[in-house]
C-alpha cells in the first residue's frame, strides 16, 4: 500500500473528512483523492478477506509491515486476525465463547500469563437475551 494510500484512508474512514477537505489536506483534487481512496480500500479488502498483512511502503520506499495477530477459538475452531494494537478480542465473532487463545504459531513462548478471560462485553451484549450469564457474577 501506498503513503498516500493510507493518508486518504486516514482522512476518509479515521477521521471521517468528507473527500473535499481530505483532498485539499493531501493537495490533490477531489477525483485524484477518490481514487486513491477507492485503491486503499481495495487492498485493505483484500488483506482483510485474504488473512494478509498489509504492507505499506514509506517515504524510503522500504516495507513496513502491518503484524496481526492471530486469535483462535477452542470452542469452535474459528480462526482470525487482529492488527497489531487493536484491543484484544473479548469473545468469538463466530460463536461468542471466551476459550480465546492466541495463535500458538504466534505466541513466542510468553506463558498463558494474564490469560484470564474476565467477563466479556461483546457475549453480554449477544447474549443478553437469554442470558445465564449475567446472573452468576455473585
Ligand atoms: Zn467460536
Amino acid at each position: 500500500m501506498e503513503l498516500d494510500e493510507m493518508e486518504a484512508l486516514r482522512y476518509a474512514d479515521l477521521l471521517g473528512f468528507h473527500q473535499e477537505e481530505a483532498a485539499a489536506k493531501m493537495g490533490v483534487s477531489r477525483a485524484t483523492f477518490g481514487r486513491i481512496l477507492e485503491q486503499a480500500h481495495r487492498k485493505v479488502a483484500a488483506a482483510l478477506v485474504e488473512g494478509k498483512a498489509l504492507e505499506i511502503k514509506t517515504e524510503g520506499g522500504n516495507m513496513m509491515v502491518v503484524p496481526k495477530r492471530t486469535f483462535v477459538c477452542y470452542d469452535c475452531g474459528h480462526s482470525w486476525q487482529v492488527p497489531y494494537g487493536a484491543p484484544r478480542p473479548g469473545c468469538c465473532p463466530a460463536c461468542s465463547s471466551r476459550n480465546l487463545h492466541r495463535s500458538p504459531e504466534e505466541r513466542g513462548g510468553r506463558g498463558l500469563g494474564r490469560m484470564g478471560w474476565g467477563r466479556c462485553r461483546w457475549s453480554r451484549q449477544v447474549s443478553s437475551q437469554g442470558s445465564e450469564e449475567g446472573k452468576e457474577s455473585k
